[in-house]
């Protein structure tokens, strides 16, 4: 072997010797026994490399990499579908929290992204592993403040991690509430203006879940659109109201001009009654002064004549000015038609705009406003007149899945159908309206806790045996439903949040089920 090609060896022999040492480096913490054969093997390769025992050490770990059941890449599979798993547990013990349960689904949709490198898994970890600390803090702080450990019997660490966390909590509550608020106008602004794509495009962004910040912004341009409609509805009341005033200026100008024409006719009827009383003295002197009969004939046939010109004259403006009256009267009663049509079809517009603010756009049930006055009415009828009231939650199950599998517009079609399905139970004054998303509330007067029961439960019976279709898959819907019946001690936040408390229940013991006082007690 020439000199030349010798050294060239020698050199890529160093240059491959240095490689292997810093790759098992790198890879350290594989595992023990690979590591420690690692180590043997860079031993050899190190200084001057011993090829003789590093043979034996590369044999060696190769026996040992074979019998590795695991590669990197099956590795981080696994490990990704683990995180998957216990974010999904996750989701079940928070599905109440929306802001929560908000993260963790974005969190799954990361998952379920390609890793390309080992180490993003630690990031997906660490998200997880961060989530799964936030949420455990705020069961720690619903403990504390429930029955089971007051304040008072805490330790003083738990104490203080779920003060720490009081911010988040009410922060997370406040994206919530903002979120569902977004959510019914937006759903009731679509549903006015179908075609408006930046309104879809919020409400699809709604749908999959919003950052905070995003949700913020859509705020404001949800909010935009209703200034401006509001400012549309508002230049038209403005126009109706113009319309109303020119009519009242017209009726109040035909009225000042018929007082006007009374006041010159009841003047010229004084200066005709002056006249006449003028010619009546002259007779009265004729006959007391003129002796000849033919004088006296004379004079009086003459005073007659004037007596019957002046009477005509004012027998004639009389009937002019009547005319006039007359037409003046009936120009008014013209504009007091108009003005009375307008005022109908304005009376027509408010009530429709006051029903329209209290109707739910999508399913035309009344809304949470409506619901709120509907509630302050019986709640006071209750404690007057101490009859029973009660009130029930009602949630669809998985209803989610209905728009992931079929569509937002699938999603749509169930929430009317099943809202039909609810209307054709109420009766009398049994009171039915969107609470929201795909929850309802019931109020229902003069209903006990035994009635009530029996109500919720034929309602959930009938949702079960109500078949949809939805590209060709026949669906079942089910709901889960809490009720209970008002307390003289509830007020009316109390009642509603026992009825939730049920509700959650239902969903925790497996959802198509109703939990009412009843089962509470037993
Ligand atoms: P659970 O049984 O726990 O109640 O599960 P769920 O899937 O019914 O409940 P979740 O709260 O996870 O999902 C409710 C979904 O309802 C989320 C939201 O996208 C959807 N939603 C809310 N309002 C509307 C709407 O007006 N139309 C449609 N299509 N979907 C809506
Ligand atoms: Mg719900
Ligand atoms: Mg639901």
């Amino acid at each position: 072997m020439e000199d030349k090609q010798l050294q060239a060896y020698k050199k890529n022999n160093a240059l491959l010797c240095q490689f292997i040492i810093k790759l098992s480096s790198f890879y350290e913490g594989f595992s023990d026994k690979v590591d420690g054969e690692l180590k043997t093997l860079r031993g050899h390769l190190s200084g001057t490399p011993n090829f003789s025992l590093a043979t034996v050490s590369i044999n060696k770990l190769n026996v040992a990499l074979q019998h590795q059941d695991i590669s990197l890449r099956k590795y981080s599979l696994e490990t990704v579908s683990s995180i998957e798993d216990a974010m999904k547990q996750l989701q079940k013990i928070i599905f109440e929290d929306e802001a929560l349960r908000g993260l963790a689904t974005q969190e799954l949709i990361k998952l379920n992204q390609p890793v390309s490198d080992i180490f993003s898994i630690y990031r997906l970890y660490a998200r997880a592993v961060q989530l799964h600390r936030v949420a455990l803090g705020k069961h720690v702080k619903g403990l504390l403040s429930g029955d089971s450990a007051t304040p008072e019997t805490a330790t003083s660490t738990q104490r203080q991690s779920a003060e720490d966390d009081g911010t988040e909590r009410g922060s997370a509550h406040f994206y919530r509430s903002i979120f569902i608020e977004l959510n019914q106008l937006v759903t009731s602004y679509t549903e006015k203006k179908p075609n408006d794509r930046q309104l879809l495009d919020i409400k699809k962004r709604l749908d999959q879940g919003m950052a905070n910040e995003q949700l913020l912004e859509s705020c404001v341009v949800v909010l935009r659109m209703i200034v401006q409609d509001a400012m549309t509805e508002a230049s038209l009341t403005g126009k109706v109201i113009q319309g109303l005033h020119t009519s009242l200026g017209k009726i109040g100008e035909d009225v000042s001009k018929s007082i006007d024409g009374s006041k010159a006719q009841f003047e010229q009827r004084t200066a005709s009654n002056a006249e006449l009383k003028t010619y009546i003295d002259n007779i009265e002197e004729a006959v007391s002064t003129t002796d000849s009969f033919d004088a006296l004939k004379t004079q009086t046939q003459s005073c007659i004549k004037v007596l019957s010109k002046t009477l005509t004259d004012t027998q004639a403006s009389d009937s002019e000015s009547q005319t006039a009256l007359i037409s003046l009267l009936s120009s008014m009663q013209d504009r007091i038609n108009k003005l009375q049509q307008q005022t109908d079809s304005y009376k027509r517009k408010i009530a429709e705009q006051v029903m329209q603010s209290k109707t739910d756009a999508l399913t035309r049930l009344p809304n949470r406003q409506a619901y709120n006055e509907q509630l302050a009415i019986a709640h006071q009828h209750f404690q007057s007149s101490k009859k029973p009231l009660s009130i029930a939650l009602i949630d669809i199950d998985f209803f989610k899945s209905i728009n992931d599998k079929f569509g937002h517009s699938a999603g749509d079609k169930t929430l009317q159908l099943v809202s039909r399905a609810f209307k054709r139970h109420m009766a009398g004054d049994q009171f039915l309206a969107r609470w929201g998303g795909e929850e309802f509330v019931v109020l229902l007067p003069n209903t006990n806790e035994t009635k009530l029961r029996e109500k919720l439960e034929a309602i959930r019976k009938d949702l079960e045996s109500m078949q949809l279709k939805f590209k060709q898959e026949k669906v079942v819907i089910t709901v889960s439903l809490g009720g209970t019946s008002f307390t003289s001690t509830d007020t009316i936040d109390s009642a509603f949040e026992r009825a939730d408390k049920y509700l959650y229940q239902a969903k925790r013991n497996g959802r198509n089920q109703v939990v009412t006082d009843i089962d509470a007690q037993k």
